[in-house]
């Protein structure tokens, strides 16, 4: 273990203070200042406001005015797509600067953070174009006098809830979508992770958004979160987080029948078969587990491995897990960053805690990482796991991977669904039948087969069960941000309501 040597990129480095954006302004708001320690390097990297409820009202009001009176909402798909085009190109030109901020504050490796941001300007892209192809259906089969006209008309205006683990790239995955079908928003990002989201205010502004289409609050959930999922003038809300507060915010919106569309947790099977190119999937399964230190909701945090090879492929996941380079996120070697929190690190360890006490068996790492400075974790493989066990059943959250077997394929089928979350699963091996039952019978929004944590714009993301409700990503995504209208028409003379014929 070496001592920490702070990063010379931080050597002139200045925590930098962030205002909120209401109404097209930037704003101080009217609490006090949420200071951001980064979970890496130990020093406040990022001031921000600490919103109250009525900087949220404000925010709402400007998004509410913005949505009704124009202009954004009636402008043509082609207009809001050149200006979310605008914005995809000011990511990309700015790039560096919100990776570095993402990498910083949340503690994950600046390479992976520059990784997501090219995907995010994707997004962007993609986003743009499914603006100039939102349509909705007409029906002239419904007799000579009737014409049906099927409309899809923006929802209103949708409050935008982010977590702190994929702080660009999760705000990505709603925004533009929201945006592209002419829809106002107040957005929140994570207390821990508000500034590349705040630097986006700023892209958008340069990039054509008029004023109170796009508004941003900073600030802890209760406070300044909850009045976004709980305003009548709210008409739908989309959130990423924890199924703790997922919950809590499908509740709030009841009070108004709001539409809700949740990101929740997972705890997500990799079911492995003798024949699979166990190769791959050992290189596959070591990503799968310490991406983001784990603090991923698609971790494939859940090895269910064939008993016939359980005990050799542990071994070996094991042996390139040592490998793995733990370190400064800023350094771009690293593959491995901080956890986001101390108070995380040790409801992490807390789990380890737990499995061993339950019967389970630590294989590799199982404590903090003492680097200096900042928190960290080693990669930890506990094996002997059997499904009842918490750890096998709870969204750990960090680089902790559970390692279970199975000798048939129905009970592999059945441990993998024994869970409340149904996110994501994996599947390994070279039979096709084999990969499709597993992809058929396993209630996951998505099954990768021979892959891990591939995705795509164009491919839909989202969970069953307590993983989540409605879908993003995809070119149903812009969809989700709309309400349908049937316009019924008529045509020509009509009689025979209520007189004679
Ligand atoms: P969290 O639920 O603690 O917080 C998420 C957001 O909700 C934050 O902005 C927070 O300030 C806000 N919030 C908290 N209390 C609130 C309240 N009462 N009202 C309104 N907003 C409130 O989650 P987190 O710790 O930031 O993120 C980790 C969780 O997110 C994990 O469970 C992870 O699985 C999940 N996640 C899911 C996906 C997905 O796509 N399914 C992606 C990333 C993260």
């Amino acid at each position: 273990m070496t001592a920490h040597v702070k990063p010379k990129a931080l050597d002139n480095f200045q925590a930098r203070d962030f205002r909120m954006l209401i109404d097209g302004l930037w704003t101080e708001g009217s609490g006090n200042a949420i200071e951001r320690v980064a979970p890496g390097h130990g020093i406040v990297v990022s001031r921000y406001p600490a919103g109250t409820k009525a900087d949220a009202e404000r925010a709402i009001a400007a998004a509410r005015k913005a949505f009704d009176n124009g202009p954004w909402p009636n402008m043509t798909g082609a207009e809001r797509s050149n200006i979310l085009l605008k914005a995809a190109d000011l990511i990309a030109a700015r790039a560096d600067e919100l990776a570095f901020l993402d990498c910083i504050e949340s503690g994950k490796p600046i390479s992976q953070a520059k990784g997501e941001l090219g995907g995010a300007a994707d997004i962007w892209r993609y986003a743009a174009a499914l603006a100039r192809d939102l349509h909705g259906e007409s029906y002239n089969t419904l007799g000579q006098g009737t014409l049906g006209v099927v409309l899809r008309e923006a929802i209103g205006v949708v409050s935008i809830i982010t977590p702190w683990n994929f702080p660009f790239l999760i705000v990505s995955q709603k925004l533009p979508f929201a945006l592209a079908a002419g829809c106002t928003t107040v957005v929140k990002p994570s207390e821990l992770t508000s500034g590349s989201t705040l630097v986006l205010g700023e892209i958008l502004i340069e990039a054509g958004v008029p004023a109170g289409v796009v508004n941003i609050l900073t600030g802890i959930g209760p406070e300044v979160g909850a009045p976004m999922t709980t305003h009548p003038d709210v008409d739908m809300v989309s959130f990423t987080g924890s199924t703790g507060v997922g919950r809590l915010t499908m509740a709030n919106a009841a009070q108004t029948l709001k539409k809700v569309s949740l990101e929740l947790g997972g705890k997500n099977p990799q079911i492995v078969f003798p024949d699979a190119n166990l190769d791959e999937f050992i290189d596959a399964a070591v990503f799968g587990a310490y991406f983001n230190a784990g603090e991923c909701c698609n971790a494939g945090s859940r090895l269910i491995l064939h008993k016939s090879i359980a005990a050799d492929v542990t071994e070996r996941i094991a042996e390139l897990a040592k490998k793995v380079k733990v370190g400064d996120p800023l350094d771009p070697t690293t593959q491995v960053g901080a956890i986001i929190t101390p108070q995380h690190l040790e409801k992490i360890g807390s789990y380890v805690d737990g499995a061993t006490k339950a019967g389970a068996s630590v294989a590799l790492g199982g404590g903090a990482l003492d680097l200096g400075l900042g928190q960290f974790m080693a990669p930890t493989i506990l094996s002997g796991v059997l499904p009842e066990m918490t750890v096998a059943r709870e969204e750990v959250f960090g680089p902790v991977l559970s390692v279970l077997t199975f000798e048939t394929t129905e009970e592999a089928i059945r441990i993998a669904n024994a869970i409340d979350y149904g996110l994501s699963a994996g599947v390994w091996s070279r039979d096709f039948d084999t990969c499709l039952t597993i992809g058929r019978k396993v209630r996951a929004g998505t099954v990768w087969m021979n892959t891990f944590m591939d995705g795509a714009s164009e491919l839909p993301f989202g969970g069953y069960r307590q993983s989540g409700l409605g879908r993003e990503l995809g070119r149903h995504a812009v969809e989700d941000y709309t309400e349908t209208k049937t316009l019924n028409m008529h045509m020509g003379a009509r009689t025979g309501w209520w007189m004679p014929r």
